[in-house]
């Protein structure tokens, strides 16, 4: 009840697209009912979680915060939300995000922007945006969002919370809508490092329904939270001295790591040739997946059909025009272009070399070092509309994110304090493939 409480007086944030009252009313019953009748209670009871309008729910509408899905309701239960149910979360509610998780602002919801619980005139970041500001404003304890390019990381960093993206295969990526499968990675939001690691105990593992998801074991990462000894930790220096950073930023991420130092830990700068080519490898590769994925949105098998179509081709022409959104349309033509006969060699199999060559790199210097260390973005949180005219300057704030979507490790945003204007600051910690439990075990220690 706090909780749908904090959530109506908290509607100008347009945090939830959907609030799923009555069920949560009905499901904190049946829990209570457990704990009074001594039954055995799952590993989340208590938690109240919202998940991303990606992420499919059973009979539930989603919605992909796109206008093309409209009517749409699920048939099915993704694997990940199916875990937390089965241990006793309770979700109350789908949360507004990017058109198809694409965007870094939430100003591309086909439902409106949402706003950022510490200046409601910034944004809370994207795609997840409203996942985030949902732990940061307290409507609900932790969220589920998704990574393809820092969509978790980046809006936890303008909030001032955590936010994991977990290694590309650890959580199954079924009744997920797809944007770039390749990278897809379902994310954690949270206050605190257990609940995060709480979190990913119960949803991460093996899925017949993904053939994509590893069989590495699941540790129970909420039992190994202390870090008591030295690490290897890298930085890269112009991730931390581009003339781009914000000021504050760079201080305090240099103040962490010189904590490091003097706690005795060893910190070494480290050369990392390929930080040119992270985006432009991204946004052609992405695009080029979204491209081929949002193909089944045709008017025919889900949601918004133009009601003026007056024969096939223009069924699918009018309802794919009028149903998706600007950003979504251009990143569609950029992928078609970039996967066309004449230019797929020059583009998409170019970038599908660099990501294996930034991969090797990246997972070189893990193979030495225990982490890496780099700011979660150059600036906070910008002014609502401060990027709308130029969609390309707005893909040049992914710059820190990327790197461990091309390159699949795991890595997490924690708060790292705020800047001149009040606004969150985050710090990112990336690691080697399945090392979740020394990331959490470190982000802790760091907080
Ligand atoms: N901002 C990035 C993009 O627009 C990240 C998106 C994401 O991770 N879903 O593609």
């Amino acid at each position: 009840l706090h909780y749908l409480n904090r959530i109506d007086e908290n509607k100008h944030l347009n945090v939830f697209l959907d609030v799923y009252r009555e069920e949560a009313l009905l499901k904190a019953k049946q829990i209570d009912h457990k704990i009074q009748t001594n039954k055995p209670l799952g590993k989340l009871y208590g938690l109240v979680i919202g998940i991303k309008d990606v992420l499919v729910l059973k009979d539930h509408k989603a919605r992909a915060g796109s206008k093309i899905l409209e009517g749409f309701e699920s048939q099915f239960t993704g694997t990940a939300v199916q875990r937390l149910l089965n241990e006793d979360a309770l979700i109350i509610g789908m949360q507004n995000c990017d058109e198809f998780a694409m965007g870094s602002t939430n100003e591309n919801s086909a439902f409106g922007p949402t706003l950022n619980a510490a200046d409601n005139s910034r944004v809370p970041g994207g795609s997840s945006g409203a996942s985030a500001v949902s732990v940061q404003a307290g409507l609900c304890m932790a969220a589920l969002g998704t990574d393809t390019g820092g969509s978790v990381r980046q809006p936890a960093a303008f909030c001032g919370v955590v936010g994991l993206k977990p290694t590309y295969s650890r959580v199954s990526r079924y009744g997920l809508i797809a944007y770039a499968s390749s990278f897809d990675c379902i994310g954690i939001f949270s206050n605190n490092i257990e609940d995060n690691a709480l979190i990913l105990s119960v949803i991460a593992g093996a899925d017949d329904n993904d053939s994509t998801v590893s069989g590495e074991t699941v540790p129970d990462y909420s039992q190994h939270l202390s870090f008591k000894r030295k690490a290897k930790v890298a930085y890269i220096r112009e991730t931390i001295q581009g003339e781009s950073l914000q000021v504050e930023i760079k201080e305090k991420t240099i103040a962490k790591l010189d904590f490091l130092k003097k706690e005795g830990h060893q910190v070494e700068e480290v050369d990392f040739q390929h930080l040119d080519y992270l985006l432009a490898t991204y946004y052609i590769l992405t695009t080029a997946e979204a491209s081929s994925n949002l193909s089944r949105f045709d008017g025919v098998k889900y949601g918004f059909r133009a009601p003026e179509a007056y024969n096939l081709e223009s069924m699918y022409k009018l309802s794919r025009s009028q149903g998706f959104g600007e950003e979504v349309k251009r990143r569609i033509m950029l992928g078609t272009f970039v996967l066309s006969a004449s230019y797929f060699d020059a583009y998409y199999t170019k970038a599908q070399k660099v990501r294996r060559i930034i991969q090797d790199e990246t997972r070189k210097i893990l193979s030495e070092y225990d982490f890496i260390i780099l700011p979660t973005t150059p600036t906070t949180a910008f002014p609502l509309n401060s990027h709308t005219e130029n969609p390309a300057e707005m893909y040049l704030a992914d710059v820190f994110t990327v790197q461990a979507n091309v390159s699949g490790i795991p890595a997490i945003s924690i708060p790292n304090g705020v800047d001149n204007n009040n606004m969150p600051i985050g710090l990112q910690i990336m690691t080697d493939v399945f090392k979740e439990s020394e990331l959490f075990a470190f982000s802790k220690y760091l907080m």
